[in-house]
């Protein structure tokens, strides 16, 4: 009797002719999240197995599975040859302690004496002489032991199944560039554009010293705590004081953020293009603040030039990216104190609804942006991060 994980995704995205291309890029995915541990996967069919691990760990294995976006559920699963004795043992082991059941039996070995329903009565039986305080309910159970009986000779015998992630296989939509602050919002951002099937690569600027160095360690920690879902991570460190300097001392004060996110917009779409990066993406959400209204979000668009921007969290309330954060486990993180923009240059009174010609012709006085944003970009510290680094 062996233990098997047995792996399932979601049919939905996999009709027509990118199947294998999407079965291909799961496969590899999952491969890459067993690699700490020593285990057998395999594929055939329409399943994923993972065999041969041991027992300790099961739960790590459980665990780091559920967070491959693409996979749909797991189920543990009890691993016999095909007899009947050893299939009903197994039935038995498999089923719940308290409160109602049903047997389910899927029968691909058409060798068998009994049938589908014979099964199912009989190991139905045996589930209630072992466990007498079980009682069977057909149409409304509180636990299925299912028998799936295969071709190969081997059944699986498995009860409940595990949630997972869902959404789709990380690579299968392309590669997008995260501004990631050290925030709650744009690591949720990350996350729902991963699951969405989007390669992640982010970009953070700092102001050192007039920030602190735990604020870009924060930031580093937040990009790890995304690596189970998102595979590795390039995160690219943006210096920039020099340039808040200079916003600083040419644009007036209540413009200094809409600058500072234009010119943002404009370094990260730059690393964008050189990692290949076919989107921008950032944690705005409509009205949160001064900076997230219609007319600051048309301003920051303006300076963007070639890729999209995608703002996940557009529409969700502040609450709802809180709970999905405490989900992800990034909430923690986040909620630590040190600064990701520097507060010593930010304005008392933004403004709020700034008009397009006149974020322009703020941005317009700085002297030499190019070259700012040529030698902030190039003076960028690249950090490779994945779970184990
Ligand atoms: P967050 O919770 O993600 O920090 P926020 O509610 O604080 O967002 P803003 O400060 O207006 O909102 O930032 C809006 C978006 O701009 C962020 O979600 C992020 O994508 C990007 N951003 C802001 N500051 C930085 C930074 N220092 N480095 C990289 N991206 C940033
Ligand atoms: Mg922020």
């Amino acid at each position: 009797m062996d233990k098997v994980i047995l792996l399932r995704y979601g049919e939905l995205f996999l009709k027509g002719r990118n199947r294998s291309y999407f079965e291909g890029a799961l496969a590899r995915n999952i491969k890459a999240a067993l690699s700490p541990f020593d285990c057998k996967f395999s594929r055939t069919q329409n399943r994923y197995y993972v065999e041969e691990y041991s027992f300790e760990d099961e739960y790590a294995i459980v665990e780091r599975l559920t967070k491959v976006f693409g996979l749909h559920s797991l189920s543990i699963a009890v691993k016999v040859k095909t007899d009947y004795e050893g299939i009903f043992a197994a039935a038995v082991d498999s089923a719940p302690y308290t409160g109602t059941f049903r047997v389910n039996v899927k029968r691909a070995d058409k060798k068998l004496s009994m049938n589908s329903m014979q099964i199912a009565v009989e190991a139905g039986a045996r589930i209630l002489r072992a466990r007498p305080e079980l009682s069977v309910d057909l149409h409304d159970p509180d636990s299925v032991v299912n028998i799936d009986i295969r071709e190969n000779g081997f059944t699986y015998i498995f009860g409940e199944s595990v949630p997972c992630a869902g959404g789709m296989p990380v690579g299968t939509a392309g590669k997008g560039m995260l501004l990631l602050s050290g925030g709650f919002d744009s690591p949720v951002a990350g996350w729902r554009m991963a699951k969405r099937g989007v390669k992640v690569c982010a970009v953070h600027y700092h102001s050192y010293p007039h920030t602190s160095l735990q604020a870009k360690e924060k930031v580093v920690d937040l990009a790890k705590k995304l690596t189970p879902w998102c595979g590795d991570i390039t995160l690219y460190v943006v210096p920039f004081t020099h340039i808040q300097e200079e916003i600083h001392l040419r644009c007036k004060a209540e413009f200094m953020i809409t600058v500072m996110r234009r010119v943002m917009v404009r370094i990260a779409e730059r690393l964008a293009e050189k990692e290949g990066c076919g989107c921008l993406i950032t944690g705005e959400s409509l009205g949160q603040v001064a900076s997230q209204t219609m007319e600051s979000i048309t301003s920051t668009e303006d300076a963007v030039e070639r890729l999209p921007v995608f703002r996940p969290l557009i529409a969700m309330d502040k609450t709802e990216i809180l709970e999905q954060a405490e989900r992800i486990d990034t909430y923690d993180i986040s909620k630590q104190p040190f600064e990701d923009c520097c507060t010593v240059f930010l304005p008392r009174d933004p403004v709020i609804h700034p008009k397009l010609d006149e974020a322009r012709a703020e941005e317009a006085k700085l002297e030499g942006e190019e070259q700012l944003i040529e030698e902030a970009a190039a003076n960028a510290e690249i950090l490779h991060l994945g779970e184990r680094t």
